[in-house]
């Protein structure tokens, strides 16, 4: 099995085809890894972006790459398929940092009419998830490539960061650092119709009470002190993603904050409740 650290750059551009905001990548930089964890091909181009003929200052400024170097660059399907090649005929696991590069991809590859799929993916593994997982840092954090590579002791001196070549080097030298063939095989992904639903669908938060998602019986609150169940002093209502209500333990005589978000995630609905007593202030306290 061949491994391949891949890296894209990109500029936020608005395209008039789809009447919205994307993604136009405008480099492509990649890394071929042996077993014993030795980069041995490297590929990198620059992309002639059709979209933005021109880039926005902060990608400018992130990635040091200039309007002039992009002229010099190939077409975005030329690009995919100088990459195919590149890859060759071998069994090909593509990895990168975080899922945004390939979720990039499939809008590029739509919008330039390369098909709903990329044409040379077939295997794919989250580099990120992967090290949040050996590391066990918390899921709800992301970890940054450079803040990884520091995390086991890889210096990236020398490296020019935010540049597509040099981020898969470093990307490549992450996973040779945590690299365990065993736990791996867990996180390559064949890339069939379930991965592109899977990677393209976008977490929702619902907003509306008569959703059949929300499941009623988390709208309630019981009491810290005693464990009874305490009564409703509001309605109901839903505001920044959360319904919200207050509620009276009578035999405590205290109050509560109840704040419940319901999420749609891909295959579940993810339920988030926070309750919290409500602490009378200071204020009104002294005025009694
Ligand atoms: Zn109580």
């Amino acid at each position: 099995m061949q491994f391949i650290a891949l890296d894209l750059e990109w500029n936020n551009v608005y395209g008039k085809k789809i009447k919205g905001f994307f993604n136009e990548i405008i480099e492509f930089g990649a890394v071929k890894v042996d077993a014993e964890g030795n980069i041995y091909d490297e590929f990198t181009c620059l992309i002639n972006t059709q979209v933005g003929k021109k880039l926005r200052a902060n990608t400018k400024e992130i990635t040091h790459i200039t309007n002039d170097e992009i002229k010099t660059g190939i077409l975005f399907t030329k690009a995919v398929s100088e990459f195919k090649k590149w890859i060759g005929t071998e069994d090909t696991v593509i990895m990168t940092w975080g899922d945004g590069d390939v979720r990039v991809l499939i809008d590029n590859c739509k919008y330039f009419g390369c098909g709903d799929r990329i044409p040379f993916l077939n295997k794919y593994m989250d580099l990120q998830r992967y090290f949040q997982r050996i590391k066990c840092t918390s899921k709800s954090q992301q970890i940054g490539l450079s803040n990884a590579a520091e995390m086991v002791g890889i210096s990236d001196d020398g490296y020019s960061l935010h540049r597509a070549l040099d981020d898969s080097k470093i990307t490549a030298k992450c996973f040779n650092a945590i690299r365990e063939d065993k736990i791996i095989n867990e996180y390559i992904k064949e890339c069939n119709d379930e991965f592109y639903s899977r990677i393209v669908f976008k977490n929702k938060v619902i907003s509306s009470m008569k959703n059949p998602l929300v499941d009623k019986s988390y709208l309630n609150c019981i009491c810290e002190e005693c464990g009874k169940p305490a009564e409703a002093l509001t309605k109901w209502k839903y505001s920044n993603q959360y319904f919200r209500a207050q509620y009276r333990c009578e035999n405590c005589n205290k109050d509560y904050q109840v704040n419940v978000r319901f999420r749609k995630l891909y295959d579940r609905t993810e339920i988030r409740k926070i309750v919290k007593p409500i602490v009378e202030e200071e204020t009104t306290e002294a005025k009694q």
